[in-house]
């Protein structure tokens, strides 16, 4: 699939990026299992654990909106920067294994992997009731 509508929205909401703390602007956007686009920025706050990922708002945005399956997900910054773990496990919970994972730098140039690359045997719901 076409992923250049997400890439460009993720770069996009990066320019909405709350990071005064680090500097580290990073935008995101999902693709939800209807299709739709849901984008996220980092916010930083000056309790710094308070701070929330680009990826996490981006996917909460979706969740909120009722979609339970998250097909892709594009995630913008200088580096371009794989998600961290915390949104690792927060995208297995509506991603499966195969889904694409995007990074891509401010020019668009970009890497892909899958979820299952970046988190291996993940912590699922199956866990919880698998006897
Ligand atoms: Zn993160």
């Amino acid at each position: 699939m076409d992923n250049q509508d997400l890439i460009a929205q993720a770069l996009q909401a990066r320019k909405n990026a709350y990071a005064p703390y680090s500097q580290f602007s990073v935008g995101a956007c999902v693709r939800g299992e209807s299709g739709n686009l849901y984008t996220g920025a980092n916010v930083e706050n000056a309790s710094y654990s308070l701070t929330i990922c680009a990826e996490r708002v981006a996917v909460f945005k979706a969740v909120a909106a009722g979609k339970r399956k998250i097909r892709a997900l594009v995630v913008a910054s200088s580096t371009a920067a794989p998600p961290c773990g915390a949104c690792r496990q927060v995208l297995a919970e509506f991603g499966d294994q195969d889904m694409q994972i995007i990074v891509s730098d401010p020019e668009g140039k970009t890497k892909t992997y899958t979820l299952g690359q970046l988190i291996p045997q993940s912590f699922t719901r199956d866990y919880l009731t698998k006897k």
